[in-house]
């Protein structure tokens, strides 16, 4: 049945078959909003994370479903989904966040918690299988059935989609490209790892990796007296810094590294990169393409690709978790 929303958007046609409650919940912020059927979202509402635990986080999501409803002019009852992306493990069967590092919370009932505001269906995936499934139904996966989602942000996070389905493995946790071994004599990495993609590639380990390529003191200056932030990293590699650069090289040739390392081993048709740092975009892709090349694999120009979701990628990732869950 077509509903009208109450909340215009900017293509101003608004009559929708179906719209998802889309909630993310991060380690800093809880984000909700609606996403219509074409990927469009409306209604986005968003809050610093209540991580005293479970009881908090519960009223703190109900809050958030109903201010982002009531924008739209519309009850919670009225949703076609409810889908919810989290940081670390989830119980999908029973709709549970095992619990994440920095959110406080454990075991927490997820759909419970929403089934007492709609008998719509509620769906949780971990926050990058959730990504993958974003580009499944509304990104640069829609085409294809075997691909390899990566998200460059704070950490390092991915997801596979093989032969159309999101592939989980054996307990739940595949997709872990950050976790994967790119360089035996790398950084460690908090997982207690030696050498992870992410350890180096991150948010937090580009700084690092800065550090031990150019020394503490080089890579200081870049930084202001602090280690430089990856915008950093790329506006001085951009502006001619040569550390910068070698810096950013060699981020790219590490992707690179984790990205043939998926072709070879899933035969996928594409490997599409999202997250915050990835949102430097071309000079962050082009060196993965030169990292390759370096290491002797050609990757053709539709291989690697930037996720197109920018900014909303989370809050579509979450509507496609229960959007994959209801067809
Ligand atoms: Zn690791």
């Amino acid at each position: 049945m077509a509903q009208e929303c109450a909340k215009n958007h900017e293509i101003g046609r608004c009559i929708v078959l179906q719209r998802w409650l889309a909630i993310d919940i991060g380690g800093t912020k809880v984000a909700g909003a609606l996403v219509h059927e074409n990927g469009d979202v409306c209604c986005e509402h968003s809050e610093p994370t209540q991580s005293a635990g479970n009881e908090q986080m519960a009223a703190q999501l109900q809050r958030l479903a109903r201010k982002v409803c009531e924008e739209a002019g519309i009850s919670v009852e009225s949703v076609s989904g409810v889908g919810v992306a989290v940081p670390g493990t989830v119980d999908r069967e029973r709709g549970i966040a095992r619990g994440g590092v920095n959110l406080g919370i454990d075991n927490l009932p997820v759909a419970d918690i929403f089934a007492e505001l709609t008998s719509a269906p509620v769906a949780l995936e971990n926050d990058t299988n959730a990504g993958a499934l974003g580009e499944k139904w509304f990104g640069a996966g829609r085409d294809i059935q075997d691909f390899a989602y990566m998200a460059v942000g704070t950490g390092v996070g991915g997801g596979l989609i093989l032969r159309g389905q999101l592939y989980v493995g054996a307990k739940g946790a595949a997709g872990e490209v950050g976790h994967t071994i790119v360089d035996p004599n790398g950084l460690r990495c908090k997982c207690g790892q030696i050498g992870c993609l992410e350890a180096m590639t991150s948010g937090v380990g580009m700084p690092q990796l800065a550090a031990k390529l150019l020394g503490e003191e080089k890579a200081r200056q870049l930084g202001r007296g602090e280690l430089p932030s990856p915008p950093m990293i790329y506006a001085a590699a951009a502006a001619g810094d040569e550390g910068a650069a070698r810096v950013a090289a060699e981020v790219g040739r590490l992707l690179a590294v984790s990205v043939v390392g998926l072709f070879r081993l899933l035969d996928v048709e594409r490997v599409i990169v999202g997250g915050g740092v990835a949102g430097v975009g071309e000079p962050f892709l082009r060196a993965i393409y030169d990292g390759a090349a370096a290491l002797g694999y050609n990757l053709k120009p539709e291989d690697v690709v930037l996720s197109p979701l920018g900014s909303k990628a989370n809050l579509i990732g979450a509507a496609a978790v229960v959007r994959e869950k209801s067809q």
